[in-house]
């Protein structure tokens, strides 16, 4: 059995590509041995193309207000423990330039949906920074919108956006979101994110109640189709005011395992190891590099609003300042041999350069 795994992790090296049939075995029988063969391939593949460099992006969480109600969230609208909270336009310009001094070139913008950031509102705010910090990129992490939405945002400046289509299962959506929210419509945003022609980033909870390896297989055929520049996995975690809050956690294993099989597939991808990574172990972060990562988002949000953005229970970082975050992740890096360079760092994983990729090993 082992034998035949290998071998696909083989192909899957030199192919890019499986069956679905030989991803859900792959997931389904993996063992220690054979996810020690996926990292040791992973980091080749990570070395190769991105050196020991560690890309770092701001967060800015900006604002908690959600009209959805996600299962799983804790900033989901019926959650009526959550303390809200909206940053005013001067405060997230405030936050980019703390970053920009801390050698921040990425500012990722997150939020729930939050009707009060109108398409007005949100040019506006894109358009300032876009002016006040030429050379960084601008990412969006604000859910589904309308096409005229997001193109109105591209062409006030944003560059990328980052939205996991969270499982490609229409049934699997359905069972951690409401009626109103379906896998179809989520995955019609990535699309249109991708023809109006931003640097689009998706990605998945590892371990959301019920995922199956079916599941995690499809997720992977989505992956490879839409072919996005960033894939963004993390265990999921439960919280305590969610219908989801009875449900186990995600494992490091299996996130761990995933970020290395997703290397393969995608050699150039930009992949962080996430907080939620860093969240259900210590050293989650170090070890999801060490599996194939190559970006890491530091906190870049108010330390006073950084513990009411609470997607989930115990969430780290919430207590400190966004110097202290980005210094201790630096040393961490640097622990494991690898270092955090500060340029926009844009992803080599461009439409054009897919055929490149697949000439690779
Ligand atoms: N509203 C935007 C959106 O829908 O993409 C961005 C904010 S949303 C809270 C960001 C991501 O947090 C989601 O895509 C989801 O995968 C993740 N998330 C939410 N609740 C979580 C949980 N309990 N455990 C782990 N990740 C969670």
């Amino acid at each position: 059995m082992e034998k035949n795994l290998k071998a696909l992790v083989d192909k899957l090296e030199t192919r890019h590509t499986l069956l679905r049939d030989e991803w859900i075995s792959l997931i389904r029988w993996r063992t220690p041995l054979l996810s020690d063969y996926v990292f040791q391939k992973a980091r080749a593949v990570r070395q190769h193309f991105y050196g020991k460099d560690v890309y770092i992006r701001g967060l800015i969480e900006f604002t908690n207000y959600c009209k959805n109600d996600c299962y799983y969230c804790g900033i989901r609208r019926s959650n009526p423990k959550a303390h809200r909270y909206r940053l005013s336009k001067e405060q997230i310009l405030n936050c980019c330039t703390d970053g920009y001094e801390l050698g921040f070139r990425t500012f990722v913008l997150q939020g729930g949906e939050d009707g009060y950031f109108t398409d007005e509102r949100m040019v506006d705010l894109v358009k300032t920074i876009r002016q006040e910090f030429p050379d960084c990129a601008i990412t969006l992490s604000i859910g589904e919108r309308s096409y005229d939405s997001y193109k109105a945002l591209f062409e006030a400046g944003a560059d990328r956006y980052l939205l996991r289509h969270e499982t490609w299962d229409a049934e699997h959506y359905s069972r951690l979101h409401p009626p109103q929210l379906s896998a179809s419509d989520r995955q019609q945003c990535l699309w249109n994110l991708k023809e109006i022609g931003y640097q689009v980033g998706t990605g998945y909870m590892v371990g959301s109640p019920w995922q199956t390896p079916e599941n995690l297989a499809d997720d992977m055929l989505f992956l490879e189709k839409l072919n996005p520049q960033m894939v963004g996995i993390g265990p999921f975690i439960p919280h305590c005011n969610t219908p989801l809050k009875d449900h186990p956690a995600g494992t490091l294993e299996l996130t761990l395992y995933l970020l290395g099989l997703i290397r393969l597939l995608l050699p150039k991808v930009l992949l962080p190891a996430t907080t939620a990574l860093g969240t259900i172990d210590p050293r989650g972060r170090e070890l999801g590099i060490l599996a194939g990562a190559n970006v890491v988002m530091p906190n870049l949000s108010p330390v006073n609003v950084r513990k009411d953005y609470l997607l989930y229970d115990n969430k780290i970082c919430t207590g400190s300042e966004a110097a202290e975050c980005r210094e201790d992740l630096e040393n961490r890096m640097r622990a494991i041999g690898y270092q955090v360079v500060t340029h926009r760092g844009d992803s080599l994983n461009t439409n054009q350069e897919r055929e490149r990729n697949n000439r690779y090993v």
